[in-house]
């Protein structure tokens, strides 16, 4: 058994057979499946269906940065209100951080919506899952800035968790990841990318500890080889998980047992 920690089958694309693709997972072995959020509209229907499966499916909130507009911070204070349930059912912040790559209109509150949700992680003890494409530098700035600014906040009377949470969608080179990696309480999202002929993946991850990765589809999208270009779900994790037991050289059970340890301690869960 192992976990999805990145999937969206919330999404339309899945209405006409989602409850056969829960199935599919389930008889691929994977065990649990984590649903990040992506905006105010996706809410709903991401809530509804974890209630129909609360036992195998945990929601996220958060602002995609693709999703940051000029109205994200009423977007952002509406979420805000959900977290201020005691009861509230979300296991992190996400998915939240910066996208430069198509559209760089609206970076400046991109970066101010992540800035912020990376507070919310802090003060709800929650961790975060982060999405960024071609804005490295500026992710590690805030992460830093925010990690050295906590021990100043602390004067003050709100409760600060543990910085931690998973680089989901890894992209970079060997420095980046590198870079990354001093996050100590930080995982790389590992999916279908790896399996792709050209991937520079399998060479970035010799600089990354097994006990340093998680498993996450990223469904609908990226699915990986043998299924390439089709409609991505969590049962096709089954060939990322066999293509990670090739690169460390250690069995398809290990990285499982391995992958749900990191995802435990990122997760408290
Ligand atoms: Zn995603």
């Amino acid at each position: 058994m192992f976990i999805d920690t990145h999937s969206h089958i919330y999404e339309p694309e899945f209405d006409e057979d989602r409850e056969e693709v829960i199935q599919r997972a389930k008889e691929a072995g994977i065990g649990h499946i984590f649903l990040p959020n992506i905006n105010a509209e996706s809410i709903d229907p991401m809530l509804r269906l974890c209630q129909q499966h609360p036992d195998y499916l945990s929601p996220m909130l958060g602002l995609h940065p693709e999703d940051v507009k000029g109205d994200y911070r009423n977007v952002l204070s509406g979420m805000q209100q959900q977290f201020l349930c005691a009861h509230h059912p979300f296991i992190a912040i996400g998915e939240v951080g910066l996208d430069y790559y198509w559209d760089r209109t609206f970076e400046a509150e991109q970066r101010e919506a992540f800035r912020t949700q990376v507070k919310w992680a802090l003060h709800h003890d929650l961790p975060l899952m982060i999405h960024c494409r071609a804005a490295h530098r500026d992710l590690v700035d805030i992460l830093r800035d925010v990690t050295t600014n906590q021990a100043d906040e602390q004067k003050d009377t709100m409760p600060h968790g543990l910085l931690r949470g998973v680089f989901h969608c890894f992209g970079g080179t060997k420095e980046d990841a590198e870079e990354l990696m001093q996050f100590e309480n930080f995982a790389l999202g590992i999916g279908g990318i790896l399996t792709y002929k050209k991937s520079t993946l399998p060479e970035v991850l010799q600089v990354v500890p097994l006990e340093r990765v998680v498993i996450e589809t990223d469904a609908p999208y990226l699915a990986p080889v043998p299924h390439r270009g089709k409609r991505n779900e969590p049962a096709f994790a089954q060939h990322t998980v066999e293509r990670l037991a090739d690169i460390y050289g250690v069995s398809v059970p290990y990285i499982m047992e391995q992958t749900n340890m990191n995802v435990k301690r990122i997760f408290m869960c």
